[in-house]
């Protein structure tokens, strides 16, 4: 991999909390830079540390309703009332807090300069670490999103006339990036994902393949619970370069959530930093430029370790072995069959739904 490489950091990313006992702790983030530091990342020749803009309101409305931009601005100055309409709840999976508008338009105007370095030339690829929220709707505030970054980066990319491609490796579904382009070929929505059968938000099967102009390009490869680096492998490889390829875009939009992680306590899929040390040097293998963002990732650690691994892949640094998973989980008899079959069938519906 050659280029320079952006990191996106303000310790103003990594300070807001939903609510105290929240899964989703920004701080993590501070773990990811603080890791790099100490490794000398950032005094690498190609390493760039670019400081985050807040996204404008027309930015934040290529996506979203102006009346949900309204009711979130009112959530974040009164937290206290009812938001039940916009997908906000106290003690639901994303709850209001004081200064969440705020904390969303700078998380977002995050992967906006991680785009603008990115389509300028400056940078081959740039990483933004709080962004990757991909769950959040149109109207509605979902799965601890609250304004759709990657969805956002990937509307001003097909407004400027880009064919996008959109990677989406999270343990959930990517169902918000996937409603916004569901009736477009303009962006291709590849998510790959533990099954909705046993994780939130339940969607995310084969047979979601887009609609109109845009049926064949949202694909989804939905795999089973306890998937291990393995099974991943090879979906991945199966699935994702023969599309991509095929598909000849311009520009490459990636979401790298690791709450696929052996040890994350929401998800049940089992990889290991092995796994995605494959698919991100994959990335890096391809003639694309490259946003991209963090995501999902609820074990402080395995979060820490690997996207400083996946930084320094980026700038095609080495990897130091404390970073690694020295033990990956890895299924035998009964288990690795009834896995790999089940992989192998997703990966054969996702590319059957696909555009030809
Ligand atoms: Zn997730």
């Amino acid at each position: 991999m050659s280029g320079a490489a952006g990191f996106v950091w303000d310790p103003r990313l990594a300070s807001h909390v939903y609510r105290e006992d929240h899964p989703l702790k920004p701080w993590r983030l501070r773990g990811v830079h603080d890791t790099l530091e100490r490794l000398g990342a950032f005094a690498q020749p190609g390493a760039r540390l670019l400081a985050p803009r807040d996204a404008t309101r027309a930015e934040i409305e290529r996506v979203h309703d102006p009346a949900y931009v309204d009711a979130i601005v009112q959530a974040s100055a009164r937290p206290g009332l009812d938001y039940s309409e916009w997908g906000l709840a106290k003690w639901g999976d994303t709850p209001p807090f004081q200064g969440m508008h705020e904390a969303s338009l700078l998380t977002t105007g995050a992967s906006l300069v991680a785009m603008e370095e990115v389509i300028s030339g400056r940078v081959r690829v740039a990483f933004n670490g709080s962004g990757g929220l991909h769950h959040a709707m149109r109207r509605r505030a979902s799965g601890f999103c609250i304004y759709n970054d990657p969805a956002i980066v990937c509307g001003i990319l097909a407004d400027r006339g880009m064919r996008v491609a959109y990677i989406d490796i999270d343990a959930h579904h990517g169902d918000g990036v996937q409603a916004a382009f569901y009736e477009t070929d303009q962006v291709l929505t590849i998510s790959l994902h533990e099954t909705g059968r046993t994780l939130f938000p339940g969607t995310g099967f084969a047979d979601e393949r887009g609609a109109g102009k845009g049926a064949g390009y949202s694909i989804n490869v939905a795999l089973p619970p306890y998937t291990d680096d393995s099974a991943y492998v090879r979906a991945f490889d199966a699935a994702v370069p023969p599309l991509v390829e095929r598909y000849r875009p311009d520009v490459l939009v990636t979401q790298q959530g690791i709450d696929t992680h052996f040890a994350d306590p929401l998800t049940h899929l089992q990889l290991s930093t092995h796994a995605r040390q494959h698919v991100v040097r994959w990335f890096g293998s391809t003639p694309y430029p490259w946003v991209a963002m963090g995501g999902g990732g609820y074990d402080l650690d395995a979060v820490r370790r690997t996207w400083s691994m996946e930084y320094l892949l980026m700038l095609g640094a080495p990897i130091p072995p404390e970073l690694h998973d020295q033990h990956p989980p890895l299924l035998s008899g009964s288990n690795r069959t009834a896995v790999d079959s089940a992989t192998d069938q997703a990966v054969r519906e996702a590319l059957a739904a696909a555009f030809s």
